[in-house]
């Protein structure tokens, strides 16, 4: 089974949509997307699909009916009211009011209904952290080495710092792998991991396409991948619903 991971999309239709047509229509993947069958390619989520950006609703919406895991993240927890808003940057606070009232009662229910860890086989589904499911941000291998000792799962999938990374531990050392996109990474039977896809919706690692990842749980491999996506529409539609011009202008710089 092919596995698109994705994480922080927040609400940015137009990432979220290039990134669905590059695992459909490109040559190498050509995924096959069937929730809830069994044996068809699946797309998960590790949180944050509100917060930041215009389209709360639409990028629900295709969640809801195209993943088939999802996690809660921080901002959807802080439009949902599980966390405090003072926790959250200015910019980030005033994007949460303004979706709290962009988003419908469907969606808004659909997020409560998201859990903050998901275990699944050998793999464990979390927004930032094991040990701090909302808010710890993983960039150091000793924050990998300690959030290690805290499941047991092979891979552990975490966004939530909207930057592309593995962590690979092998018996008791921990290294970051450095990644290189549309280029496999072959994941060692003996060794456990701690991947973050990067953001589809706001990456941060200085390159403004939406990031994604696609695992291959039949030959143990990890693949990056950057999509690019009509940025100038986000971008007016965030100005039309008064979006803080900050939160605009760092699609576009990938910071
Ligand atoms: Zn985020």
């Amino acid at each position: 089974m092919k596995v698109a991971i994705l994480a922080d999309v927040h609400s940015n239709l137009e990432a979220l949509e290039a990134v669905l047509e590059d695992m459909g229509s490109s040559a190498s993947l050509r995924m096959k997307i069937q929730r809830g069958k069994g044996g068809g390619d699946q797309i998960w989520c590790l949180g944050d699909v509100v917060g930041y950006g215009p389209e709360p609703n639409r990028c629900g919406e295709i969640i809801k009916e195209r993943v088939e895991h999802c996690v809660l993240g921080n901002h959807d927890a802080g439009v949902l009211g599980k966390l405090e808003l003072g926790w959250f940057n200015a910019f980030a606070r005033e994007a949460i009011e303004i979706t709290r009232k962009e988003i419908s009662k469907k969606y808004r229910t659909f997020l409560e209904s998201l859990p903050e860890i998901k275990k699944l086989d050998e793999v464990i589904l979390v927004h930032g952290s094991v040990r701090n499911p909302l808010t710890e941000y993983i960039f150091e291998t000793h924050q990998a080495e300690e959030n290690f000792e805290e499941s047991s799962e092979k891979i552990c999938f975490c966004g939530h710092s909207h930057y592309p990374v593995v962590f690979e531990k092998d018996d008791d050392v921990v290294r970051e792998i450095v990644p290189y996109f549309q280029k496999k990474i072959k994941l060692k039977k003996s060794c456990r991991y701690l991947i973050n896809p990067g953001s589809v919706g706001q990456p941060r690692d200085g390159d403004w396409r939406a990031s994604y990842g696609l695992f291959d749980d039949q030959s143990l491999s990890f693949e990056f991948r950057r999509v690019e996506y009509d940025i100038e529409k986000t971008q007016e539609k965030m100005r039309k619903l008064g979006l803080p011009e900050f939160l605009i202008q760092r699609l576009a710089l990938g910071r």
